[in-house]
């Protein structure tokens, strides 16, 4: 009956099955455990009319032309550039890190010879990674990097992941860079906005199409059966010959085979505050106070004329499996090596594709996944 089956439908599954449906004209059916699609990018409009996103506050941004197009053919975009207030010693202070933090926290002839110096030292507009900067020699900018290190990075990164932030690849710690200019949007990408009607409408036109059906509320295991031994898929308890797109946990695939992947996890707290606006940013971290990370208040995302506003507190925390969402795998050489032991055994199983944040084991943003997705089509699908 069906050509392909995809497990899950957040950006990796719903854009690998656009691609086939528009593509090939083929018959898919996309598998989903919750009751609805869009996976960590799904929002809701709440009954006094905000876009609420239920998993965390998601804004896009790339630098990829032929992804931007892409999604731009199943939405209008609200152009958005997305901007961060720390609460540092009392003062919110914009972030990444950039001259304009810098005059809002030292005095002006302090700020002016730091100021100075990373213009010497680095390229102007240009991103430094904050462990970077810490290796510097020069003693004014080690007190800088020591500073940011301290009051912005630490806290902030011990909160999130539980460790520090020594012990993380860089690929994760980069992600927090000093900016040397007077920038103050969180991202500098060409590309940004977001869905102009919210990321579910954008995924429920993406996957409008009669060659698509799609079962919610279903774990893949409840159909689907992996024969470890003979590499077989059994569908409803029949061989399966068509193409697998997993994009779910990779180790639960395998029946954790090798061990349990670490995750992080949210808990995740919305509250309704009957005022026009609760603060001045779409989102303000807190590295150094409270247990949450940060506040997110939507209105500021998607504009909205309402006499109440909705925040978002994020209280990140170690991965239960029964009750828990797995948001963030956790980069660490020693996961990496359990990971790759779970990626040697998917390059046995020939008709299925491994792909997305789940399945691949690494933090992707909705950019990268679509374009990971748009090239595993053209690649090993087509
Ligand atoms: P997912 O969206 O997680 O989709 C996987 C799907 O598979 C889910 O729907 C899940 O329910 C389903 N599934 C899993 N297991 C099973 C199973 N056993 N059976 C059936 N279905 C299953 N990116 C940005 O670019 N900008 C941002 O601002 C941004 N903010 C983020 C904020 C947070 C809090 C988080 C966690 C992520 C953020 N991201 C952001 C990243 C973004 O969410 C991911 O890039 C994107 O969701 C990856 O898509 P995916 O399809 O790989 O995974």
């Amino acid at each position: 009956m069906f050509d392909y089956l995809i497990i899950g439908s957040g950006f990796a599954g719903s854009v690998i099955a656009e691609r086939i449906a528009n593509k090939l004209n083929k018959k898919i059916l996309i598998i989903e455990k919750r009751n609805h699609i869009g996976g960590n990018c799904y929002d809701f409009k709440d009954e006094s009319g905000i876009i609420v996103h239920k998993y965390g506050p998601h804004l896009f941004h790339t630098d990829y032309k032929d992804v931007w197009d892409y999604l731009s053919n199943f939405t209008e975009w609200e152009i958005y550039h997305h901007k961060v207030l720390a609460f540092i010693d009392g003062k919110k202070v914009p972030i990444p890190f950039n001259f304009n933090t810098l005059h809002k926290i030292f005095p002006s002839e302090l700020a002016k010879r730091l100021e100075n110096k990373l213009l010497e030292n680095y390229q102007y507009n240009s991103k430094v990674p904050i462990l970077e900067l810490k290796k510097s020699s020069d003693k004014d900018l080690k007190f800088l990097a020591d500073y940011i290190y301290e009051k912005i990075f630490a806290n902030y990164t011990a909160k999130q992941w539980g460790m520090k932030p020594e012990e993380i690849d860089s690929e994760v710690t980069a992600r927090v860079p000093v900016f040397i200019g007077k920038d103050d949007r969180y991202f500098n990408d060409k590309y940004q906005g977001v869905p102009k009607y919210g990321y579910t409408k954008l995924f429920e036109k993406m996957l409008n199409n009669k060659n698509i059906k799609i079962m919610l509320n279903t774990d893949f295991r409840e159909v689907i059966k992996v024969d470890l031994d003979s590499k077989k898929i059994y569908f409803f308890n029949q061989e399966f010959k068509g193409k697998l797109i997993f994009t779910g946990m990779i180790d639960e695939f395998f029946d954790y085979k090798f061990g349990r992947l670490p995750y992080r996890s949210l808990d995740l707290q919305f509250n309704v505050i009957e005022k026009e606006y609760f603060q001045e940013a779409a989102v303000v971290n807190y590295p150094n106070n409270y247990d949450f990370t940060r506040i997110t208040e939507f209105k500021h995302i998607h504009l909205t004329n309402t006499e109440k506003t909705i925040i978002l507190k994020e209280y990140p925390k170690a991965y239960n499996p029964e009750t828990d969402i797995p948001y963030y795998p956790i980069f660490t050489k020693e996961n990496q090596e359990s990971y790759s032991k779970y990626k040697d055994l998917a390059n046995n199983f020939g008709n299925v594709i491994f792909l997305g944040r789940l399945a691949e084991y690494r933090y992707y943003d909705m950019d990268d996944v679509v374009k990971k997705a748009l090239e595993v089509f053209e690649e090993k699908v087509r």
